[in-house]
């Protein structure tokens, strides 16, 4: 089985990827992420669907995730293989001064902020006979390159799990041409992560099962409509998750007035555009704050892979692990920090053979 079919991919992210692969007359793709799916919550929770997958395939134990550790820009580099200062989307907040143009996680679907990378079901649908779908993966409900996938949904967090499975497994078993690539995204246990902190065992318990149970809910489809054996499936994750603590508090607000700057992303990893003078702006910030790195965009390090992309911000601040980054205020809502892996960053190049 596992000789059957060869998958190749490079991949550069946080998180878990296991692959399971048949018999196929056609090459055909089932990409899922789990959003911040930390790698050791593998180790640290019973997850029995998610180990079945794992023993019918192949397991990566960790893999690194791009710089910065947001969501949009992780995503988008698992489907182009580029790094985010290469395929343009920088982070999950974004500006860009030679247009005015904003880009938000609700303002995302102008084809403007994709269209420097040509993401995989992009590449896949222009070939003949091939046609892609997505249920929902950033980027795929966007006009990109002038391509859609032929199958989407329109982005809608309140669209459940098994809406979007029935739709993918609908889709890859009845088209013609064949869906030959197709992603499926959830946004568990990110969000829970984010509201309980990743290390609320008994909540993350609760919504890792769930996650579970959704793995256990998609194989148990794709083997009813007898879809198993003609497709691989690769269930992956975008970034891990560490806690943050209210004591560990960077205020910007205590360092320079809100008039100088303009807070373009926030933290972990926060972009700044100064207003006048650059050089006074950086000051007041280099001498903020000891947890708290700043860069000048000529200053960033190249192992970040964070640079060549005017939509990167003159300044760029980075917390040290469980740290947060404010202008004020307090810390009762956040209970999550992605970590920054400034230390981590390697572009990994991975083979799977499924
Ligand atoms: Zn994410």
């Amino acid at each position: 089985m596992l000789s059957a079919m060869k998958l190749m991919l490079t991949l550069f992210l946080s998180g878990i990827v296991a692959c399971y692969g048949g018999n196929a007359n056609y090459n055909s793709i089932l990409l899922v992420s789990f959003d911040g799916f930390r790698a050791d919550y593998l180790k640290n929770y019973r997850l029995p669907h998610l180990q079945e997958f794992i023993e019918d395939g192949v397991l990566v134990e960790h893999v690194t995730n791009a710089f910065i550790t947001k969501t949009f820009p992780n995503h988008y580099s698992i489907v182009t293989g580029l790094y985010e200062e290469s395929h343009g989307i920088v982070a999950n907040a974004m500006y860009e001064e030679d247009t005015k143009k904003k880009f938000s996680e609700l303002n995302d679907t102008d084809p403007f902020w994709w269209n420097e990378a040509t993401p995989i079901w992009v590449t896949n649908q222009q070939q003949e006979n091939r046609r892609s779908a997505a249920a929902m993966w950033p980027g795929t409900d966007v006009k990109i390159n002038n391509t859609i996938p032929h199958f989407f949904m329109k982005y809608n967090h309140s669209v459940t799990f098994e809406e979007r499975m029935e739709n993918i497994t609908m889709w890859l078993n009845n088209s013609s041409p064949p869906v030959t690539f197709a992603t499926l995204y959830w946004e568990e246990p990110d969000a829970s992560g984010h509201k309980y902190g990743p290390g609320d065992k008994e909540n993350m318990r609760k919504v890792l099962e769930q996650v579970d149970n959704h793995i256990g809910s998609l194989t148990y489809k794709l083997k009813a409509l007898g879809l198993w054996e003609n497709i691989n499936v690769i269930i992956t994750s975008d970034h891990g998750m560490t806690q943050c603590f209210p004591h560990k508090l960077i205020k910007l607000d205590d360092c320079i007035g809100r008039g100088n700057y303009t807070l373009v992303d926030t933290t972990p990893v926060a972009a700044i555009l100064p207003k006048n003078n650059k050089k006074y702006v950086y000051n007041l910030l280099k001498n903020c704050n000891t947890s708290m790195k700043v860069y000048l965009k000529e200053e960033i390090p190249d192992r970040f892979h964070y640079h060549h992309n005017k939509r990167i911000q003159p300044i760029i601040l980075v917390a040290d692990e469980g740290w947060t980054i404010v202008q004020n205020g307090s810390l009762t809502k956040c209970k999550y920090f992605h970590p920054s892996c400034s230390w981590w960053l390697i572009l990994l190049n991975f083979y799977f053979y499924c």
